[in-house]
């Protein structure tokens, strides 16, 4: 029986590869709906070949150009707004939900398919940083099936054994080891930093990916979002997740045991790999991706993180040691700061320098509700502008 599928940023770069995964299993997987932001063409390109039963766009103007494109005879029901995300990811008759929505923006429709009981395959890793205690509560109430789709967490839950239950030492787990490409900037020093342009953050050696895990790759912090997102996903403390720069990308990460053994997952930075496996498992289905040729990538290297010149992995540390609403905080300055750098209001090492000084003005309080967690949200992304606007003047 086929697997109804909601796609949560299916124009988006993991939205599309996981339609083309959808596209080689068409007896497997019928998509349910497809949701997008803005962009009406790219979402009527996808009707057309998908025929999902909804189509959202939250922005109200490009859900009308939608309708007005749609042929007469489409069977696809065009809905407007965010909350028709929480509507087609909660839906009875959807089994998986990929949520690939970018930033917070994904944290409610994500969430709300944790509560209803689906399969999640999180690609939204800042919806598990700014809510990982409330999230993983709505995974176990809800009976949800929690699938991490980011290539490293996906590595991780590869290289672990099949009923790890939350606790490192009972499976003889002495590390877990996330690797990191280094971004496009590695090597680098603060100094030769001060003048890079967006275009040059975005140029990431190995992964093609939306603008702002780009940037997150090029500064470190998606390394430190992800070490949080470990955390939360796997239970444990950031003293048993060491980062490894690995700058080929071919080991996504690795699980290190108490007996010497080091188990990894390798694998061309093709991110339909990790999606066809959140997706088919635990069977394992073609993805589309080449195997890897061993003799031709040769050498692997291995190197430590240069926290120093890139400031965001210790500041992520710092927030998840903060607790409470501190890594919701971070998470916001982080994507308003990045936002401006894109927008060339500020230079790329004003990224940490400004996410810094928001959460120097914060006092975390327990994150134990949702409106908590939006409100911090809320707070630390007015202060990200409103510092933003102050230097600039
Ligand atoms: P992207 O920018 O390419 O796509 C984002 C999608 O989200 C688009 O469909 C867009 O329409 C939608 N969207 C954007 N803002 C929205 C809003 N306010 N409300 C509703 N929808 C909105 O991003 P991406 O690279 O595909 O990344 C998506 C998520 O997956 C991110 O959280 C990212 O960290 C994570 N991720 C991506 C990769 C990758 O290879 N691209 C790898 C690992 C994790
Ligand atoms: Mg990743």
């Amino acid at each position: 029986m086929s697997q109804w599928l909601t796609i949560l940023g299916s124009t988006g770069s993991i939205g599309c590869s996981t339609l083309d995964v959808v596209r080689r299993h068409p007896d497997r997987y019928r998509v349910y709906a497809l949701t997008a932001a803005r962009r009406a063409e790219d979402m009527l390109a996808q009707i057309a070949e998908f025929s999902p039963r909804f189509a959202v766009m939250t922005d109200a103007e490009a859900a009308e150009s939608v309708r007005a494109g749609l042929p007469s005879d489409a069977t696809t029901q065009v809905l407007a707004g965010a909350d028709a995300l929480i509507d087609v990811a909660s839906a009875a008759e959807v089994d998986q939900v990929m949520a690939a929505i970018v930033g917070a923006a994904g944290l409610l429709p994500t969430l709300a398919a944790a509560e209803a009981g689906k399969r999640v395959l999180l690609a939204n890793k800042e919806s598990l940083v700014m809510a990982g205690p409330l999230f993983m509560e709505a995974i176990r109430r809800g009976g949800a099936e929690l699938l991490p789709i980011d290539s490293e967490h996906n590595a991780i839950f590869q290289s672990m054994p099949a009923d790890y239950a939350g606790d490192l030492s009972e499976k003889g787990i002495r590390k877990i080891l996330l690797t990191a490409s280094g971004g496009p900037f590695r090597g680098r020093t603060s100094e030769a930093l001060k003048d890079v342009t967006p275009s040059q953050a975005v140029a990431h050696p190995n992964w093609s990916m939306g603008a702002k895990i780009s940037v997150d790759s090029a500064t470190l912090m998606n390394k430190g979002l992800e070490l949080i997102e470990a955390c939360f996903l796997f239970n444990c403390q950031a003293d048993d997740v060491q980062v490894v720069v690995h700058p080929e990308s071919v080991i996504h990460s690795m699980v290190q045991y108490c007996d010497g053994s080091v188990l990894a997952q390798l694998g061309q930075p093709d991110m339909r790999t990790p999606i066809a496996y959140g997706m088919a498992w635990p069977e394992r289905i073609e993805a589309g991706v080449a195997s890897l040729d061993l003799f031709e990538i040769a050498r692997l290297n291995f190197e430590a993180a240069d926290e120093e010149t890139f400031p965001c992995l210790g500041l992520a540390k710092q927030a998840f040691a903060a607790g409470g609403t501190m890594p919701a905080v971070l998470n916001a300055a982080n994507e308003v700061a990045v936002d401006a750098f894109l927008q060339e209001q500020i230079p790329f090492n004003d990224i940490p320098t400004l996410i810094a000084r928001v959460m120097s003005e914060h006092r975390p309080v327990a994150a134990d509700d949702i409106e908590t967690i939006l409100s911090a949200d809320a707070w630390a992304r007015s202060r990200a502008r409103e510092t933003i606007a102050e230097v600039s003047q």
